[in-house]
């Protein structure tokens, strides 16, 4: 498909419409690897920002199988119902076209992906964890110029994803199942450290008394955390995405949460803390790039790598000569 292409300020205008094709192409631009889509991006990027800030943004983490896609489409109604755009996000930086189930793919979402004001984009494709967090953060901005004024932010619970996710959103929801009894277990702290509500999914028919112990489990496990610095006591709560039941209660939790914290001055802290860190993981990230991308600090690594491997040199040494070199080679460029 031959695609026309727009200038910035025409991508812009198209966005700041509300038009869903043009944030589309402009998606597909900030997800690009190509210089010069990405330059053309930062400048689209850099013209929708006074128009962002607008929305609330949730971010929803679960296990694979714990009701992501199920719940995602009942809340993305209610949402709706309430008058709201709604855009769905991901950030699922092992996803491959090929492999199964990629998340915010709009097949997952079946009652939702035929909605108007919905627009649902599935992570970026594989890359580094930094890079594909990036996107979905600048993708956000471009949503939220084109009118967008609540997004979903979804992620796999497992592993580094969530934190990237919690750096991105207002409120961060994790999704858990009971039954096996032993609900705590496998679930790292530090994930549930992050949760501003933990919803017990699937509380229905046999599993409603399994739900509701887990629940208690939940709650007294949350009790013996130090305080957060919201001053929010996450809550814990039980419904079912399939059977559509307690959906009011877990969405009257959130607006709460966000009339909390907007009171008290923490949901703009907050944000600003945020930008400060998506600035540092750039710079970071961009760093690396360039390091690692040289052909000459390639070859070089390489070298040092086996010399390394068979003990002619340490570590430190290897990678003192390194950036010496590293560094020698961005002074001549100067
Ligand atoms: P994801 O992998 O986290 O996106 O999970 P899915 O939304 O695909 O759900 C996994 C399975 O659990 C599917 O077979 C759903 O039909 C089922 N499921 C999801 N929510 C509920 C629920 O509230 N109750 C019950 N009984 N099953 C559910």
């Amino acid at each position: 498909v031959k695609r026309r292409h727009y200038t910035s300020d025409e991508y812009v205008e198209g966005i700041l419409k509300g038009d869903i094709s043009i944030l589309s192409q402009a998606v597909t631009l900030v997800e690009s690897n190509l210089y010069e889509h990405q330059i053309l991006a930062q400048e689209v990027i850099a013209k929708c920002l006074p128009y962002s800030g607008q929305s609330v943004r949730i971010g929803i983490t679960g296990v694979p199988g714990a009701g992501k896609s199920t719940s995602i489409d009942v809340f993305g109604l209610h949402v709706l119902k309430q008058g709201h755009k709604l855009a769905v996000l991901a950030i699922d930086p092992s996803s491959e076209r090929s492999k199964g189930s990629i998340l915010g793919d709009k097949t997952r979402m079946e009652k939702l992906s035929v909605q108007n004001d919905v627009f649902i984009r599935p992570s970026p494709s594989a890359g580094s964890l930094g890079g594909v967090a990036r996107k979905t953060r600048e993708t956000i901005v471009l949503c939220e110029a084109a009118g967008f004024d609540t997004i979903f932010v979804e992620t796999v619970g497992v592993g580094q994803s969530e934190t990237a996710v919690h750096s991105m959103v207002d409120f961060f929801l994790l999704i858990q199942l009971a039954g096996t009894g032993d609900e705590l277990q496998g679930i790292k702290r530090g994930i549930m450290e992050m949760a501003d509500g933990i919803v017990i999914n699937k509380a229905d028919g046999d599993n409603i008394e399994r739900a509701k112990l887990a629940q208690a489990q939940f709650r007294n496990a949350l009790h013996l955390f130090p305080p957060t610095l919201s001053g929010w006591q996450p809550q814990v709560l039980t419904y079912s995405g399939y059977y559509e039941i307690g959906i009011f209660e877990v969405w009257k939790m959130i607006d709460d949460y966000i009339d909390f914290v907007k009171k008290n001055g923490y949901f703009e802290h907050k944000r600003q803390e945020q930008s400060k860190y998506w600035m540092f993981e750039t710079i970071n990230e961009r760093l690396k790039e360039h390091f690692y991308r040289n052909p000459d600090i390639e070859k070089m690594l390489f070298d040092k790598e086996q010399r390394v491997l068979k003990s002619e040199e340490s570590s430190f040494i290897a990678a003192k000569e390194v950036l010496d070199y590293y560094f020698s080679l961005l002074s001549k460029q100067k």
